[in-house]
């Protein structure tokens, strides 16, 4: 078995939403533009004269406001799956300033089969190719937790007070302590459970878009495939897909940010700090120390970040002008997670 190379492991792609009607009421206008067969981002600084030269970026790959989820899935997200289903770890991160599309790029728009996000769609995949495997025998379980404050909920559990722990064990590496798991059989049931996760998420929430915008959720699928070899042993190989919405990246306003309000602010952009410490590090290559401790988040994901393991980062982007410095900080965030 090769080991990937660096650059196979990580892969960070941008999006960027369609202006809202909303927006566009309001006259706001249009500062990205994008080239998606070049991979490249331009976008105009609305404070300085049209005249001034835009800032470009380039990616692996870039998806502009026409771009479909059927698209993205299967240029981008497939093959990772694919990975899962051979038995390695793989982890698909939305990131993104609240309100660019990480929940409609990782869950979709529910009963409209067009729009469904990754998250369904990587349902259908696994059960899919689980039907049209004849020698391997699947066991598929989910978990759903959420990361709030760097406390770890179970999005499954009845008990939704309780906070689980992280520990580690030498054989199964770093685990959530009591993790509900549930063992799916058909996607009817898994998005079952996805919808019992998203139904618990909102609940305690006074304002979900505020909850949603300050918390990581994770969505995570276990593919377990045992395979009779050549030499009539079973062989079982275990792979973990880790679907994850993060927390809204931007800075929260300094007039809110008192008390209770900034121990959060500084705990949520500690997790993605931390997150963009441990893929620049992965993806540099030379670094001896990749720094996982630092966040509940990175600890939780250790053994499916770097390794044999795949990460697909989708940075999401508005167009708009007022959105200019919260999109210039996402554009960096991911240039710094993209190989040179
Ligand atoms: P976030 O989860 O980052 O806060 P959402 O996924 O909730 O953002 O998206 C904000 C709004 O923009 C939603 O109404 C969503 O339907 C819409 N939206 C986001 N991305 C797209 C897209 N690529 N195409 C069309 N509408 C989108
Ligand atoms: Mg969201």
């Amino acid at each position: 078995m090769d080991i990937p190379q660096k650059s196979e492991c990580v892969k960070v792609v941008v999006r960027c939403r369609p202006l809202s009607d909303k927006e566009k009421q309001k006259g706001y206008e249009r500062v990205v533009d994008m080239n998606t067969k070049r991979g490249t981002i331009e976008i105009r600084n609305p404070k300085l004269p049209p005249s001034d030269p835009k800032k470009t970026f380039t990616f692996d790959t870039v998806y502009d406001w026409n771009s479909k989820q059927k698209d993205l899935y299967e240029e981008t997200f497939r093959d990772l799956v694919d990975n899962v289903l051979q038995g390695f770890n793989g982890t698909i991160f939305a990131y993104g300033q609240t309100g660019t599309g990480k929940t409609h790029t990782m869950q979709g728009i529910k009963n409209d089969p067009e729009q469904r996000g990754v998250i369904p769609n990587s349902f259908e995949h696994i059960f899919s190719h689980i039907q049209n495997s004849e020698n391997q025998q699947y066991l598929i379980r989910a978990s759903y937790l959420e990361i709030y404050q760097e406390e770890i909920r179970d999005l499954l559990s009845k008990d939704q007070s309780r906070r689980l722990e992280l520990k580690e064990r030498p054989d199964t590496g770093v685990y959530v302590k009591d993790l509900s798991s549930f063992v799916t059989k058909s996607v009817r049931e898994i998005e079952h459970v996805m919808n019992v996760g998203n139904q618990n998420r909102s609940v305690g929430a006074t304002d979900m878009n505020e909850h949603s915008s300050r918390s990581h959720a994770i969505f995570i699928i276990t593919i377990e495939c045992s395979e009779m070899g050549a030499d009539e042993e079973n062989h079982i190989r275990v792979g973990r897909l880790n679907l994850v919405d993060l927390a809204g990246s931007e800075r929260q306003a300094k007039t809110k940010s008192e008390g209770e309000r900034l121990k959060e602010a500084t705990k949520i952009n500690l997790s993605l700090s931390a997150l963009g410490n441990v893929i620049s590090a992965l993806v540099d290559g030379k670094s001896t120390h990749i720094p996982y401790r630092d966040s509940k988040l990175t600890r939780l994901l250790q053994d499916s970040l770097g390794g044999n393991a795949k990460t697909v980062m989708v940075a999401n982007i508005g167009p708009a002008d007022y959105n200019f410095d919260e999109t210039m900080s996402t554009l960096r965030y991911a240039n710094r997670a993209k190989n040179i």
